[in-house]
């Protein structure tokens, strides 16, 4: 099986905002597949994490570096927040989908996620720092919400256009 590139779904596509169904079969290799084609789709980008319905799929499945040297990156299935902390974490968030917009925010510190592989094995994993920051980001998008659906009429026309033109760019 050879992965293959996926096409991005650009925000505020409607796809970005609709909740993602739970994934209950993991029988097939479809969700190997489509986990193959998303760690290849989000490294070929330089992203850290990579959500379903940034590739056009609206189930619950990510997947994301644990590691900036990370060469096997993780895949979360039915992802669901256990514990965090208050003590934030502030970070220059971005997205795939938002190409070249950029905004500093700040999430929890710490996350602990319960969550199934491919195969529908359960696992518990802590993330920090950087990492909390990246699995909270993705975990929003399988909920519909993207980080910048909740700015000014004025600041969403500005980021709509920094898309634009970071798109012709990289055409
Ligand atoms: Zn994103």
């Amino acid at each position: 099986m050879i992965p293959k590139l996926l096409d991005i779904v650009y925000w505020p596509d409607d796809r970005l905002h609709q909740p993602c169904d739970t994934i209950t079969k993991f029988d097939g290799d479809f969700l190997e597949r489509l986990s193959a084609d998303m760690i290849l789709t989000m490294l070929h980008n330089s992203g850290y994490g990579l959500a379903a319905p940034q590739v056009g799929h609206n189930i619950q499945m990510l997947v994301m570096l644990t590691d900036v040297m990370d060469d096997d990156p993780l895949v979360l299935i039915n992802p669901e927040i256990i514990e965090q902390s208050d003590s934030p974490f502030e970070w220059r968030e971005g997205c795939l989908s938002v190409p070249g917009y950029f905004e500093t925010r700040k999430r929890p510190n710490r996350t602990v996620v319960r969550f199934n592989d491919v195969e529908g094995e359960i696992h518990q994993t802590e993330f920090i720092g950087i990492w909390s920051f990246v699995v909270q980001h993705e975990m929003d998008h399988l909920h519909g919400k993207v980080f910048v659906d909740d700015l000014s009429p004025f600041k969403t026309k500005r980021v709509q256009e920094k898309i634009k033109k970071t798109l012709k760019r990289m055409r």
